[in-house]
């Protein structure tokens, strides 16, 4: 049975520790890839283009939506943010999970467009403590950081449509718990359809 790659969705509030995770969890496990989104937003100190995002401009973004070069594609505080097709086709060819660190406007898009995506929400353990977080990473503006909080009120109105909730309090327990939850979702019947198809037609020799 050769091992299909899934798409997996992480989203979380600003400031939760999703890219944090992400860079643990593509360490210490070889079967993901991690998408790099386009975005229109400037690049934060340390940031570069290729590896956190390919940051681009308005333009450039309008035109890969209209050659269908993106799988997903949002509007969020101000600037676009979006899936480069691509990358993610050839990850799952290749039977790798590719995960895509994206808010809930593009998770839903994925949610429809791929049913068997596995959709994440990352979780701060408090309120507080997600302010704390975004304060003490330094790289937003006070105002910048009440708008991302302000955000995050509405963000939480959509959480259900997500398949599992994951609390980011101990950071090498959540990445374990990340893994877990991703290698669950290869076993669910409806991610081995081809499989159960074969079973079922060799199994036709015994019908009496
Ligand atoms: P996001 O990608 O969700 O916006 P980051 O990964 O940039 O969040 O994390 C925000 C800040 O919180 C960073 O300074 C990061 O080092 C810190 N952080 C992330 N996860 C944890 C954790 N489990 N415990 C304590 N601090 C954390
Ligand atoms: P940040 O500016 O903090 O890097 O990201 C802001 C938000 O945009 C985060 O919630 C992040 O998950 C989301 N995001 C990043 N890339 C994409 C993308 O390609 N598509 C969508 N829909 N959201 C994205």
């Amino acid at each position: 049975m050769k091992r299909k790659g899934l798409i997996v969705v992480i989203s979380g509030f600003s400031g939760t520790g999703k890219g944090t995770l992400m860079k643990r969890l593509v360490k210490e496990y070889d079967n993901y890839a991690l998408s790099v989104s386009a975005t229109t937003r400037n690049p934060r100190p340390g940031e570069e283009n290729g590896r956190e995002y390919f940051f681009i401009k308005d333009d450039e973004f309008e035109k890969l939506i209209a050659e269908d070069g993106l799988i997903e594609h949002a509007g969020y505080c101000g600037h676009y943010y979006g899936t480069p097709r691509q990358f993610v086709e050839e990850k799952l060819d290749a039977g790798l999970d590719v995960i895509l660190e994206i808010e809930i406007q593009g998770a839903l898009q994925i949610k429809k467009k791929f049913p068997k995506a596995v959709l994440l929400f990352v979780m701060p353990p408090s309120a507080q403590v997600l302010e704390e977080r975004l304060r003490g990473r330094g790289t937003e503006s006070d105002e910048v950081i009440k708008g991302r909080l302000s955000t995050a009120v509405k963000e939480s109105k959509g959480i259900e449509e997500y398949d599992y909730i994951l609390v980011n309090d101990d950071l090498d327990e959540c990445v374990k718990k990340m893994h877990e939850i991703i290698s669950s979702a290869h076993f669910t019947p409806d991610r081995n359809e081809e499989f159960i198809a074969e079973i079922r037609q060799e199994l036709k020799k015994f019908e009496q």
